[in-house]
């Protein structure tokens, strides 16, 4: 027995930091980019947390993950990532136990882990619950800013109710609890009345509906497990974390549907189809703030044709307004309906495209491009093309300044220079 435990001693000292150094590297590094200091301090984390769990100093290592937590939370590292790799690291080193046979200190990291993992997810579910309610509010006052307030508003009372379901959860609470029937809450009601004309479009009203009534469906579950006598933190963190991504989704279909109703309805530039240069400033600043609402980035692009005064030049006024005509059809081919195209000036146009990321936008807009590129008209027996210079940037709420954005200027400045560099670089591209 003495010398097991020596063994598992000497085991500790010998093998644990290099366990920890292979298991970070293979499983934390690969997925996501991390700086040396950030490593260490993590790596270090965990070697601390895995010495006294094997130690059966489970106080310690509660304290150690404490802080491992609140660190990670701002870091961003999710719950279900942190918790699975710590189980999975200890998982190796019981392998490694049983290997060398030792039995009893297995036994023990077994019952270990358990109140260890209950534990972690205790920690984990206030805190994100303290965070969700503050993240809640904010999204709330930004919504109220809108100044086109249309179904978008349904979203915000379904954010109050995520507030309300994340009360009831600190609080472990019935009594607290929103409405969970989803034809019962005020959104359900608007969606089974007027919601159903609003829509329109039948498939994207039977995808909102069943989001809808699948986060209704985990609230329910959630309700279930808090009144049970020994709550499961870790199921309750999982199904909560889901409602809140549920509901993300909701507001981002419902501000589409917006943007689609604002783009048949909204008043036209005459020439071009496009909407108006004057909503710009509004047609942005909603957007930033779903944005914000509903954490998805968006991109704003500028696109302006390469030489088109020779156009106008060697063909004339009325064939250079016959291109500008073809444009805006063209590119509605290639983007999506929600997608917003507003007339900045002359030939020079600005793309809105809610809840994207920048690869994908680079995707649409190489097609734009090309599209473009290929197009041809035929005018009095010429044969008339040209091609189009983009510049596009992403902005991410999770990683960009409000305030700053708030600014449209600052946003369409940072596209200009964009298509600048576009224009500069040899046209034709996006940059
Ligand atoms: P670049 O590749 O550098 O953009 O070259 P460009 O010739 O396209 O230069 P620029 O964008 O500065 O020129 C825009 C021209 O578009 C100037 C103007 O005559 C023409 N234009 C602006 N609005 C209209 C319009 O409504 N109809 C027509 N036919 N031409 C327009
Ligand atoms: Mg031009
Ligand atoms: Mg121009």
């Amino acid at each position: 027995m003495q010398t097991a435990k020596a063994n598992f001693q000497f085991f500790l000292a010998t093998e644990v930091e290099s366990i920890t150094d292979e298991f970070l590297k293979k499983y934390i590094i690969n997925v996501r980019d991390i700086e040396d200091e950030e490593f260490e301090e993590i790596k270090n984390f965990f070697s601390l947390i895995i010495k006294y769990i094997c130690t059966s100093q489970i106080d310690k290592a509660v304290i150690i993950c404490k802080e491992l937590i609140h660190n990670n939370i701002g870091l961003g590292i999710p719950y279900v990532m942190l918790t699975h790799e710590l189980i999975n690291l200890i998982g190796l080193i019981m392998k490694k136990l049983l290997y060398k046979n030792a039995k009893n200190e297995l036994y023990e990291l077994y019952q270990l882990q358990a109140v260890f993992e209950d534990t972690i997810a205790k920690i984990y579910l206030d805190k994100y619950v303290k965070d969700l309610q503050k993240k809640n509010s904010l999204r709330i006052s930004g919504l109220s800013d809108i100044y086109e307030q249309n179904i978008i508003l349904y979203y915000k009372s379904h954010l109050e109710w995520l507030t309300d379901l994340s009360t009831a959860v600190s609080l472990r609470e019935n009594r607290f609890f929103p409405e969970t029937n989803h034809n019962l809450c005020v959104f359900g009601k608007w969606l089974l009345d007027s919601g159903k004309n609003i829509i329109q479009n039948n498939s994207k009203y039977k995808n909102i509906s069943k989001l809808h009534e699948n986060l209704h469906f985990i609230a329910k579950q959630i309700q279930n497990y808090i009144l049970e006598e020994k709550p499961n933190n870790h199921i309750i963190l999982t199904y909560l974390e889901k409602c809140e991504m549920l509901s993300l989704s909701l507001g981002t279909e419902l501000a589409l549907i917006d943007n689609t109703l604002i783009n048949s309805q909204a008043s036209k530039d005459p020439l071009t189809g496009a909407l108006n240069r004057q909503r710009l400033n509004k047609l942005y600043t909603n957007q930033l703030e779903i944005s914000f609402a509903t954490s998805e980035p968006f991109v704003l692009a500028m696109c302006d044709f390469d030489f088109f005064k020779k156009i106008n030049d060697n063909y004339g006024h009325i064939a250079g307004d016959k291109m500008l005509e073809n444009f805006v059809p063209l590119v509605k081919q290639t983007l999506r309906t929600s997608d917003m195209i507003i007339r900045y000036g002359g030939e020079e146009f600005i793309f809105i495209l809610p809840a994207i990321k920048e690869k994908k936008a680079r995707e649409l807009l190489n097609e734009v491009k090309e599209n473009f590129a290929k197009f041809v008209l035929d005018y009095e027996n010429h044969k008339i093309s040209t091609t189009l210079s983009i510049g596009m940037y992403e902005i991410n709420p999770e990683n960009c300044d409000r305030s700053f954005f708030r600014d449209s200027n600052n946003a369409i400045s940072i596209v200009d220079k964009k298509l600048y560099e576009a224009k500069n670089s040899g046209r034709n591209r996006v940059c």
